[in-house]
């Protein structure tokens, strides 16, 4: 829903918008009065109007017919729509959209900050020795990798693995919220310092957020340290087993 204090610089702007609702809220929404008179100026790509119903047309209807043969999953239709992103300047850098893979409906979600280098060449999160650490993570965990669902908080990866801009992560955050809505998981398990303070608004350091509890919309979330820092710093591997147990246990619905 937009309210009447939009400020619509052109039709191009509401149409972005309107694209934006139609990624997040489905085909149909409906518009203040003020959008909708913008819809009079009706082009070819224009969404079709149906009394006071918005209904935005795909991003490629070759796009469409391939989905709907292809019997596509929610997840990998909202993957689909999304995979062309350039909201932020990253998306004109990458090499692949990085977008999660494993189980659509995992019990166990893990987030982390953005791709690396071999993430971007392969579009897959947490490969490289820091995503076989966390597979031996998951496996310790009596799990296998497709068990779970991983993903990051960034789909392109900043330039030289810089750390993610607030900008990018305003921009790409929703995404994320519509893949945990999705993916529909009993717990998160976040990742390193800006996955946790992301998901959780949260300023404080690593090792005040793993000592307590959080949730996000609902869904209990445990922050941990990032593979990639148990890779430079082996003494936090026992605290990161200690949140993995944690984790296993919320998943299996032991009270902590
Ligand atoms: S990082 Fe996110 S918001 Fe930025 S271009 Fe990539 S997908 Fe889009």
């Amino acid at each position: 829903m937009i309210d009447n204090e939009t400020n619509l610089d052109s039709y191009g702007s509401a149409y972005r918008i309107i694209r934006d609702i139609e990624l997040f809220e489905g085909r149909y929404f409906i518009l203040s009065e003020e959008i909708f008179n913008e819809f009079s100026l009706k082009t070819k790509d224009s969404p079709e109007i149906k009394g006071n119903a918005i209904i935005a047309h795909d991003l490629d209807e070759s796009q469409q017919t391939s989905n709907e043969v292809r019997d596509l999953s929610e997840l990998e239709s909202f993957h689909e729509k999304i995979k062309g992103c350039l909201r932020c300047e990253l998306g004109g850098k990458r090499k692949k959209f990085v977008f999660g893979s494993g189980k659509d409906n995992s019990d166990i979600m893990f987030i982390g900050e953005a791709p690396g280098e071999e993430e971007d060449r392969t579009g897959k999160p947490f490969v490289g020795a820091a995503g076989e650490l966390l597979t031996k993570i998951i496996e310790a965990m009596h799990l296998k990798r497709d068990d779970v669902y991983i993903c990051n908080i960034l789909k392109c990866r900043p330039p030289n693995n810089r750390d993610p801009r607030n900008s990018e992560i305003a921009s790409c955050e929703p995404y994320l919220v519509k893949q945990i809505e999705l993916v529909k998981p009993k717990v998160i398990c976040a990742l390193g310092r800006f996955a946790a303070q992301t998901l959780l608004g949260s300023n404080e350091s690593m090792g005040r957020l793993r000592l307590n509890s959080h949730s996000f919309q609902g869904i209990p979330v445990v922050a941990t340290y990032h593979p990639a820092a148990l890779l430079r710093n082996p003494q936090w591997k026992r605290p990161t087993w200690e949140d993995m147990k944690k984790v296993r246990r919320l998943c299996d619905g032991v009270e902590l």
